[in-house]
């Protein structure tokens, strides 16, 4: 066993190596991976260079003096690191990825060969404009495709993700609210909301108050009405919501929320489930964010990247952020600024430096039009069948607390009643780590106990999502039995259970090399 500079082991010596009784560590084709810097020597150079004749140094004193400490490898040995490393992830193309409220489904090749296409990858934003007319063209395309689907008047392209356009939604309901001097303070948002919301509209300085759920897990209309009145800025709802059901009332709700004077917002991250089948604007919705990554694909995962456009309505459109694109006789300008023209004159300004993620629009456009009305119609239908398929094979084992409630949406929701006494939702997702699975979203939404949230997408054929079922069903009937073995789970990966909290709490994200930082003091 080989030791680095601070003695250590350079293939560390764990439990896993003891556990696996093998001299590496490795089980197999499963191999334990070190550090790049326990690997590697600071000190050494993956390369054989000649030493550098003398020079003259042009640098006035300012040269380097001590090694960056960065770890020398070679390239095959660099290659294997990072190799080995993707091996120890869960991935979409490895298997069915039951994370609920992500929608993690196959990101069609076709996206990615035309995403690829040097027209549209390799332009730059500061290009002049009539450089790149075509990317322009599939910008306004895509928006209008988004404006039809929703049947909303306008679309915001830039925003980088759902809760930035949550923020973006939110900015333009401000202003509006602003516009006409009225400075309302509050925010209501359901108990199921996705955590997002909340946070979106604290972050823009609202108090946000909390609307009750009904025992069905939907709105309490009732509830909401009561609360309404002139310091009510907005209501912030995701439909289909995070209990994977369809709020019947959106539309009563929004009426009733104009009524008073607010707005509506809609967390529409979960679209593919009403894809060509509702359209947000008739609902009575003023803004919406679309997770492009979820629902029209793109790889996503990881924290990156996406693409969250935000539809708006009649009342909200002039607000919108910039830049637009518009046509412009044959060709395509963009707005960058605010302009005399009236629909340009009250936008509220930027959310981003520049236009928005152009992969990411290409594969959105790539997946609409590929699939077309009548494929993107039943994406919403597959979808559903799919998480219904889940919901009703596993509800005589697991509780379905709103299986009474009728048909889900996109997801599955259960919760840990009936697991034996000290077995938890916990010991379910560990359990499923063993069965070669990444576990469902757990312990969200929060109005559920030891919620497990399950959304199989439109993707995974019967046959995957039997495998997958019977897996859940054989952990889910072990935390009822008591089995003690669950609790260790899991068993066969790299490694068993962490100290998460301490990890989120306190991580350590940076590698201390004491000789370079004694180096430096
Ligand atoms: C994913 C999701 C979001 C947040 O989207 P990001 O792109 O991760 O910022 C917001 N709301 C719901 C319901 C979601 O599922």
């Amino acid at each position: 066993m080989s030791m680095n500079r601070e003695g250590r082991p350079t293939r560390p010596e764990t439990t896993t190596q003891a556990a696996n009784g093998t001299f590496t560590g490795n089980r197999a084709l499963m191999l334990e991976e070190a550090l790049i810097f326990e690997i590697g020597d600071t000190h050494t150079t993956g390369v054989d260079l000649e030493k550098a004749p003398a020079v003259a140094s042009r640098l006035g004193g300012l040269e380097r003096n001590r090694s960056i400490g960065l770890a020398g490898l070679s390239e095959p040995e660099t290659v294997r690191h990072y190799t080995r490393l993707s091996r120890q992830n869960y991935a979409i193309d490895l298997g069915l990825f039951p994370l609920g409220s992500c929608t993690m489904k196959h990101n069609p090749r076709l996206n990615e060969k035309l995403a690829r296409l040097p027209g549209f990858a390799d332009i730059h934003p500061l290009q002049p404009i009539d450089t790149v007319q075509g990317g322009l063209q599939l910008i306004h395309e895509l928006a209008h495709w988004l404006c039809t689907l929703t049947g909303m008047p306008a679309v915001a392209m830039s925003p980088k993700a759902g809760a930035h356009g949550e923020l973006c939604g939110l900015l333009a309901i401000r202003s509006a609210l602003e516009a006409r001097g009225d400075a309302r303070q509050v925010i209501l948002v359901p108990e199921s909301a996705h955590g997002t919301n909340p946070a979106t509209a604290a972050f823009c300085g609202y108090k946000v108050e909390d609307i009750p759920a009904t025992k069905d897990g939907r709105v309490d209309l009732e509830a909401l009405k009561a609360r309404l009145g002139p310091d009510v800025a907005a209501v912030m709802i995701t439909n289909p919501n995070t209990c994977g059901l369809f709020e019947r009332d959106m539309k009563a709700i929004s009426d009733a929320v104009h009524a008073a004077g607010g707005l509506v917002y809609c967390d529409g991250a979960n679209f593919n489930a009403i894809v060509g089948r509702v359209r947000p604007g008739d609902l009575g919705i003023d803004a919406m964010h679309i997770n492009l990554h979820k629902t029209f694909s793109t790889p996503h995962g990881g924290g990156g990247p996406g693409a969250g456009p935000v539809v708006f309505s009649e009342a909200l459109a002039p607000f919108a952020p910039l830049p637009f694109v518009e046509k412009n006789g044959e060709g395509y300008r963009l707005i960058e600024e605010e302009t005399a023209e009236e629909h340009h004159a009250q936008s509220f300004g930027r959310m981003t430096a520049f236009n928005g993620q152009m992969g990411m629009f290409t594969r959105a456009l790539s997946y609409i039009l590929s699939h077309g009305a009548d494929g993107l119609r039943q994406v919403a239908e597959d979808a559903v069948l799919n998480a219904n398929y889940v919901l009703r094979s596993l509800e005589d084992v697991l509780d379905a607390p709103f299986g009474h409630s009728g048909p889900c949406m996109h997801e599955a929701l259960f919760s840990d009643e009936g697991f034996a006494d000290g077995f938890t939702t916990l010991d379910v997702a560990k359990g499923l780590i063993d069965e070669g699975y990444h576990p469902m979203t757990m312990y969200f939404p929060l109005v559920v106990h030891g919620s497990m949230l399950v959304e199989p997408t439109e993707t995974e054929s019967k046959a995957a999502l039997d495998q997958f079922i019977g897996a859940l069903r054989s952990v889910a009937e072990r935390a009822k039995a008591g089995d003690e073995a669950l609790k260790g789970a899991p068993h066969f990966a790299p490694r068993r259970r962490l100290d998460e909290t301490l990890a989120a709490r306190k991580p350590v994200l940076v590698w201390k090399d004491t000789e370079v930082a004694q180096a430096a003091e």
